[in-house]
């Protein structure tokens, strides 16, 4: 069967070179005789593949030195108490800036371990804009670190430029637009992301973190598994992890490399969400409520009419029927949504804009 154009926020689109990869080597992995799913974590074979993985990871983003990869599990939702447990070294509350549902619910998880400073809140003007930093609350000097989330899967809202941290420590969720775009990693303390938009299959959860955060002082009761000294002394591997996804992503770093890397993941990605906000701006039938400044490049959300639930319940039955799927908005939000990660290409941009016409000319 032909493959459609999948606008899912998560598990998203994979690139289908590294899926064919994935299917030319499921049963004999080089000749060996197995599949990676049946190799030990401990061997030569799947220590190569790992470091394979670790080595592309680093120089696509280009990492320096004085940090280390984690592959983690238990998606960023774990990463949303990791982060406090681990983070706050003895201070009390941690600075959280909130510009959409993921930030809100990373500040509630950590609301269980120490007091939030919340800089920014969004949440009155629903999420639909970044106000500039100036306009923050300060940061406390008894705050551990500044937590943000740099894209917003669902509202649709992604930072332009990293915000200031006045001396504490960094800490970003980048579950949607990590390797979308290049990102200057000095200038965080910590980047989580989930695997299942732009990195692989979900399963496997990217960390990078400085070397000096390693030291800080978990709290006393942080199980073995949630602590990253534990996981990072033990090269990943402290318990089983997920190799399969771990091996999957690692063929999707070897596709963005071999597209060009991250300078060309950024173009593509520029170049496909400004042909569909255009498209959405120059019509009176769908509208896109975010600022323009803070509009996310990789989630698209839109409503037709104002939100109109039928139309909007028509708008996804028969765009499934044209092989344009999961484009309902996620269901905090309602509204529809198309997610256009790197594995998108431009033609499935066409084809839902294509739809979109269409669609409009025959309900408009
Ligand atoms: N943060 C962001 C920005 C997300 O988009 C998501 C998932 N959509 C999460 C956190 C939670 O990730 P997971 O389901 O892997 O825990």
């Amino acid at each position: 069967m032909e493959r459609v154009f999948n606008f899912s926020a998560g598990p998203a689109m994979l690139p289908t070179d590294a899926l064919q990869r994935a299917k030319d080597e499921l049963l004999d992995w080089h000749d060996c005789g197995m599949s990676v799913m049946e190799m030990t974590h401990r061997g030569k074979r799947f220590g190569s593949i790992v470091e394979k993985i670790e080595r592309d990871f680093r120089e696509l983003l280009a990492i320096p030195d004085n940090y280390t990869v984690l592959f983690l599990h238990g998606g960023s939702r774990s990463q949303f108490a990791m982060v406090p447990m681990n983070l706050l070294n003895g201070a009390s509350s941690a600075a959280y800036a909130i510009t959409g549902l993921w930030g809100d619910l990373s500040a509630q998880e950590a609301s269980r371990y120490c007091n939030i400073n919340e800089v920014v809140n969004t949440k009155d003007s629903r999420c639909t804009s970044i106000p500039d930093a100036p306009d923050w609350q300060p940061i406390h000097d008894n705050d551990a670190y500044l937590h943000y989330v740099d894209n917003e899967t669902v509202n649709g809202v992604e930072f332009a430029n990293v915000p200031a941290s006045h001396g504490k420590p960094l800490v970003c969720d980048m579950s949607s637009n990590l390797l979308t775009r290049p990102v200057d990693i000095n200038k965080f303390g910590l980047i989580y992301a989930c695997a299942q938009k732009n990195l692989g299959p979900a399963g496997v959860t990217m960390l990078i973190i400085r070397n000096d955060l390693l030291q800080c002082k978990a709290l006393e009761f942080t199980p073995s598994m949630f602590r990253y000294k534990e996981h990072a002394d033990k090269q990943s591997m402290y318990n089983t992890p997920p190799t399969y996804p771990w091996y999957v992503s690692g063929l999707v770093f070897e596709w963005v490399k071999e597209q060009g890397g991250l300078q060309e993941m950024d173009k593509r990605n520029r170049a496909k969400s400004d042909k569909l906000y255009a498209f959405i701006d120059g019509s009176d039938f769908y509208d896109n409520p975010v600022r323009v400044s803070a509009r996310s490049r990789v989630n698209v959300p839109f409503t037709i009419k104002g939100g109109d639930p039928d139309l909007e319940a028509a708008f996804v039955k028969e765009s499934e029927e044209q092989h344009l799927m999961n484009l309902k908005g996620h269901r905090f939000v309602g509204g529809l949504r198309a997610s256009i990660y790197n594995a998108m290409p431009m033609a499935g941009v066409d084809a839902l804009i294509d739809f979109m016409m269409d669609f409009e000319k025959r309900h408009g």
